[in-house]
């Protein structure tokens, strides 16, 4: 019946408004239904993202809050008491497992989002295999796995392409030292559809952000580098920091040195004032390092901050490093450059062309990249490297089971592609998967809204993730996920959720229906709870501000749980005290009443057609 609202809603909204099947499918509805659809022609009638999440969120009348660990009463510790014995029964093995092993094998992933109330639920399952759009557990459960791997996933786990090609390569053995003949083709491959002149294959994403920083330090004789709050870019010390609310870059927990934090400056992702701090400092800054759309706030997409920092960086001598590694090839076959026409000096790519063996990629201009190999010159003339060059090397950089890999997954995505490279935003295979996910998206957006609860997913491309918005990480949304996984659903427990080819129209609508049962239960167990009116006005500025402009602490936070690194980061330098001010960015008012007096004259717009068909 989803379908069919959206469907509906489609068609209410379209230019060609078939007004009389409009209104027949609308009054064929129930009364549920109809304020379902109501629902969903809010959510599409809201065009801009950051509408869209307001509409999404508490913000726009949500009257229930998800309870958090504080609020446990006796009934839920019941509920909860009851789910361990019923989770134990579900995932045994997996659970043994853990309680086996745990003496040798360290567990990166055990501590992440680790609640007290909720421990006898905090494990990682075992997989016993994946295929296509699912994976299966050693207890014999089968999931649609929507975790995406990661971001690596694309095209389902265990396409014959990459096996196949795997498979090959390993039959000529994994010779590490020397090159192949497919290396060469990867990197023309690799720079035909990305656009960029020249690649250079890494052993992981983390080691390609840190060389491509090293890069533009070489090139610029600069040593500042510029990150923005709320963006991932691997576990180096070259590119993690935090900045405290004075603007100071602090080290982001044990182990790692305020020193190189102080190399680091941490801006707020978006915020055109913060240019100004650029440009003041562009002398010492070597790099500007993005995320362009980060995977934790998809919400987020400032193409004219960005379009800015473009302009900026080039008047400055200052590189742009798009950091690609989730969208890269997933928005589309250029990834966020394409998408945003934006181009970057550099771009490190991960995750999706490494078909699931590990890569990273670092492609860029010759200005850039001739400092790792000192450019072109020839063999039999008396050229010699025209640029300097830095230190970069690893044992499997070029590692050809990887390099097979590589090669199979860019070759499959030009065939998707049919060959078109040239236009920056080819979306073939992209925009049927992009629109898959929307239609989940909006319709479970739809329903939290109808429901009144507290929660959006937030979207790019095939990226989507479920933002609980009066809590991070609280009880509900533990348990939730947890929920998840016994309806068949994966999401391994974390933020990002990604469809793939794979995933056919039924797999989404198992997604949706476990979404909402799991919700329902929570709801019927209380673990929502009405907010008080005063509280509720409290939380609407605040999903406001969470919305359209991430608080400073928000973002930080938010990197630091995500990273699990604990304790309250060391404070060192004072050196730019005062320095980077935070500022608010304006959130730009949304006016809430602009969709009602739309959604009127909707309603209208159908009664008075209704009235003239009575007629
Ligand atoms: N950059 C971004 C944007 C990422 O999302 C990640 C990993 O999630 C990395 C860099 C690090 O990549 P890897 O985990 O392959 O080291």
């Amino acid at each position: 019946m989803s379908v069919e609202m959206n469907e509906i809603a489609d068609k209410i909204l379209s230019k060609n408004i078939d007004k009389q099947e409009a209104l027949r499918n609308f009054q064929k509805l129930s009364e549920e239904e109809k304020d379902l659809l109501t629902s969903q022609l809010k959510v599409k009638l809201s065009g801009d993202d950051a509408l869209k999440n307001k509409l999404s969120a508490k913000a726009a009348g949500s009257t229930l809050k998800a309870i958090d660990q504080r609020n446990l009463t006796e009934e839920h510790q019941n509920y909860i008491e009851q789910l361990n014995q019923e989770y134990e029964k579900f995932v045994p093995e997996s659970k043994k497992n853990i309680a086996k092993h745990q003496h040798y094998f360290v567990d990166q992933r055990r501590p992440f989002h680790l609640i007290k109330d909720l421990k006898k639920l905090h494990f990682q399952i075992t997989y016993q295999k994946a295929e296509g759009a699912y994976v299966y557990d050693i207890d014999g459960n089968k999931y649609v796995d929507i975790s995406g791997d990661m971001g690596v996933n694309l095209f389902g786990h265990k396409p014959e392409f990459i096996i196949n090609a795997v498979k090959d390569s390993l039959d000529q053995g994994i010779p590490l030292a020397g090159y192949s003949e497919k290396i060469f083709e990867t990197s023309k491959l690799f720079s035909e559809i990305t656009g960029h002149e020249r690649v250079l294959f890494t052993q992981s994403g983390t080691e390609a952000v840190m060389f491509a920083v090293r890069i533009a330090r070489a090139a610029t004789n600069k040593k500042k580098i510029v990150i923005f709050e709320g963006s991932y870019h691997g576990l180096s010390d070259a590119v993690t920091a935090m900045s405290d609310q004075h603007g100071r870059s602090l080290a982001m927990g044990p182990g790692m040195l305020q020193e190189f934090a102080e190399q680091i400056i941490v801006l707020e992702y978006g915020n055109m004032e913060h240019l100004d701090i650029i440009e003041a400092h562009a002398d010492e800054i070597a790099c500007v390092l993005v995320e362009p759309v980060q995977s934790r706030h998809p919400y987020i997409q400032p193409v004219e901050f960005l379009k800015e920092v473009r302009k900026l960086t080039l008047e400055k001598n200052m590189a742009l490093i798009f950091d690609e590694m989730i969208t890269g090839f997933r928005i589309s076959h250029r990834g966020a450059q394409g998408y945003f026409n934006i181009k970057a000096d550099i771009a490190t790519y991960g995750k999706i062309p490494g078909g699931g063996l590990p890569t990273g990629v670092i492609a860029g201009s010759p200005k850039y990249m001739d400092l790792v190999d000192g450019g072109t010159w020839n063999l039999d003339d008396d050229t010699m490297p025209k640029s300097k060059r830095t230190g970069m090397a690893g044992t499997h950089s070029q590692n050809p089971l990887k390099i097979a890999s590589v090669y199979a997954t860019l070759s499959e995505i030009k065939k998707r592609c049919k060959g078109d490279l040239q236009s920056d935003n080819c979306q073939y295979f992209q925009k049927e998967l992009n629109a898959k996910t929307k239609y989940l998206v909006e319709n479970l957006n739809a329903f939290f809204l109808a429901k009144n609860l507290p929660i959006t997913i937030d979207d790019f491309g095939s990226l989507f993730r479920f933002r609980f918005i009066d809590s991070y990480w609280g009880i509900t949304e533990a348990l939730f996920f947890i929920l998840l996984r016994m309806k068949g659903i994966e999401t391994n427990i974390q933020g990002n959720c990604f469809l793939t080819t794979a995933h056919t129209d039924d797999d989404i609508e198992f997604v949706i229906k476990g979404v909402k049962e799991s919700l329902e239960t929570l709801i019927a167990q209380n673990f929502f709870c009405e907010v008080e009116q005063e509280e509720q006005n409290n939380t609407q500025s605040f999903a406001t501000e969470h919305h359209l402009a991430p608080s400073k602490n928000v973002a930080t936070l938010d990197n630091l749980r995500q990273n699990n690194f604990g304790q309250s980061a060391s404070v060192g330098g004072q050196k730019e005290s005062g320095q980077l001010e935070s500022s608010q960015v304006s959130s730009g008012q949304v006016n809430n009443e602009q969709i009602e007096k739309l959604m009127n004259l909707i309603k209208a717009d159908l009664q008075n057609f209704q009235e003239e068909q009575g007629n």
